[in-house]
């Protein structure tokens, strides 16, 4: 393990609001950041000492980035493996690869132990014939790469839907997933370092709306805590299994049978925002600390619990109140336009002190 002095400069390819956080966890403990994006400016240009303009896979503009920092990480999963061969990257690209396609990604998890929905793999029209002959309606279609915050994704009630969900998709490579009974869903957030340790936090329960993440709560109701041990068994065989070095993030749904692997981020994530104030060491801290080589910080709760609350488009317009809340640890990420259904901010509320958890 090579430990990064301080003063050395992480670059951070992607420079949205985790990158912003990232960068502000480096700072603290003594660190620069370069960021690599596509636009031309960004929630982390704010607290960031350096933006380079570049396409994601543009490998020259990449390797250049890379040339003028010490170690390279990233914020945002949709970038070519390919074109980060080579550069010193955590985690690596092989990660990355297994993450931004849901067959790797569920066949990988599965040859780890994770229990996943039943799924079957739709190149064309007709696999998705057979595959809901296979699988069964209701189910759900996804796109088996860059979905996010629930995009890329059709329901199907019954056989009936498959043209309309087939449509709505766009027709591209996809996988057509059994629906899980479930009633929470939680996430497993695992930070691997290079020593190979590795430190996981209590397992945040999230809410969604309209497929964007809304709230995420710790302690989780006893019924998700349950599933807990299990869900970290899982989380840290795949960590192990990908010589992972970073913050590494699982959703699970918590059904019936136990823990089922919904899917996986590989980076910090939305709904570990709470862990800035509500835990010992926060998730950008330690994905930091990982990447420079430093060992990992503690991750128990601070006091009772928290519960974050994403501000989402017009959300923002109560930042006048929010910031007046005793109590109410109001972050913004610096967006100008408050857009439907865009992530402007986040406030992260913590459990009083003496009131019992869930
Ligand atoms: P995803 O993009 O895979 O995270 O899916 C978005 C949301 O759709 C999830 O957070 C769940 O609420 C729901 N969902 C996805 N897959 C399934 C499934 N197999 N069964 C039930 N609900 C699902």
């Amino acid at each position: 393990m090579r430990t990064l002095p301080p003063g050395s400069t992480i670059g951070i390819i992607g420079g949205g609001q985790l990158a912003r956080m990232l960068s502000m966890a480096a700072a603290q403990l003594g660190y620069r950041c370069h960021i690599f994006a596509p636009e031309a400016s960004g929630p982390a240009a704010d607290v960031a000492a350096r933006w380079v303009q570049g396409a994601y896979d543009d490998r020259a503009a990449l390797a250049a980035f890379a040339a003028g920092v010490d170690v390279v990480t990233f914020e945002f999963e949709n970038i070519d493996p390919a074109a980060l061969a080579g550069l010193p990257v955590f985690p690596a690209p092989e990660a990355l690869a297994t993450a931004q396609d849901r067959v790797t990604e569920k066949t990988f998890a599965a040859a780890h132990g994770a229990r996943t929905a039943p799924w079957a793999a739709v190149d064309s029209r007709a696999d998705l014939d057979a595959a809901i002959v296979a699988i069964g309606t209701p189910a759900i279609l996804k796109t088996r790469r860059f979905g996010y915050d629930g995009k890329g994704q059709a329901r199907l009630a019954s056989p009936a839907d498959a043209d309309a969900a087939w449509d709505a998709i766009g027709g591209q490579p996809a996988i057509l997933e059994g629906m899980v009974a479930f009633e929470h869903e939680f996430s497993l957030i695992i930070a691997h370092g290079q020593d190979g340790r590795s430190v996981t936090w209590t397992p945040p329960v999230n809410v969604h709306r309209d497929g964007i993440l809304r709230t995420a709560t710790v302690p989780p109701p006893p019924v998700v805590l349950a599933h807990a041990e299990e869900a970290r068994t899982t989380a840290t065989r795949i960590a192990d299994a990908l010589g992972y070095v970073g913050v590494l993030t699982i959703e699970f749904f918590a059904s019936a049978d136990g823990p089922v692997f919904n899917e996986m981020a590989p980076r910090v994530h939305n709904s570990g925002h709470w862990t800035i104030e509500g835990a010992l060491t926060s998730q950008f801290e330690n994905h930091i600390r990982a990447v420079v080589g430093l060992p990992l910080g503690p991750t128990g709760l601070v006091g009772n619990g928290a519960v974050m609350t994403n501000l989402i488009g017009a959300d923002i317009d109560a930042w006048g109140s929010l910031a007046a809340e005793p109590g109410a640890h109001l972050h913004l990420y610096g967006k100008h336009q408050a857009l439907p259904g865009r992530k402007m901010g986040h406030v992260t509320r913590l459990a009083a002190r003496g009131s019992g958890s869930a």
